[in-house]
């Protein structure tokens, strides 16, 4: 596999005022290439260069920090930027929307436990949706990892992802991570999250 760092689908400045320009530059630009060049090192020289990514995360356990932490923020950080959208906001629609209404009651309930399990989620790391057996699951990982990994109790492949790591708000939103999330649900990208919802539910 030859790994590489994905363009980001918009512009730096495409999310603002949500999310500012200066932080999607140094959050792609250095943080996420950061990741793939020390994910590329890790893995060089051995069996894992041929393997695929998802396959490689499946048995981070086994493959120790660099392969989990900067595998994991590869794969994490491409899935954070697909769930964001110029245009972006409001409410999904079709299967998805059907699905978030019969795993969590409502749209209001599901963003409110998801913000919720996003302003908990104690120091660095993500918070996912993932589908699981015909429902939704809302889950919080720390760190760089992800449900797709061996090492977390969820399993699955995530549908949507968001960044709790300070280096995703702290220049516009210092400490408020309350703050970045509540405006974070004007860019959430619900037309591809929806699509790949379909895509993995059929
Ligand atoms: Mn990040």
């Amino acid at each position: 596999m030859a790994f590489e760092l994905p363009d980001l689908p918009y512009d730096y400045d495409a999310l603002e005022p949500y999310i500012d320009g200066r932080t999607m530059e140094i959050h792609y630009d250095k943080h996420h290439r950061a990741y793939l060049t020390k994910f590329k090192g890790a893995i060089e020289g051995t069996e894992l260069e041929d393997k695929d990514l998802k396959s490689i995360l499946a048995d981070a356990g086994k493959h120790g920090g660099g392969v989990r932490n900067q595998g994991g923020g590869y794969y994490n950080h491409i899935v954070y930027w697909n769930s964001m959208s110029p245009n972006g906001g409001g409410k999904p629609s079709g299967k998805l929307a059907e699905a978030i209404d019969s795993s969590f009651g409502s749209f209001d309930q599901f963003k409110e436990d998801f913000t919720n399990a996003a302003t908990g989620l104690f120091g660095s790391g993500f918070v996912w949706l993932l589908p699981k057996g015909g429902k939704l699951e809302i889950v919080g990982t720390p760190n760089q990892d992800n449900p797709l990994m061996d090492v977390v109790d969820a399993s699955g492949e995530p549908i949507m992802g968001l960044d709790v790591w300070e280096h995703a708000y702290y220049l516009k939103y210092q400490n408020k991570r309350p703050e970045y999330v509540e405006n974070w649900w004007n860019v959430v990208n619900w037309d591809g999250i929806a699509k790949q919802y379909e895509d993995i539910a059929g």
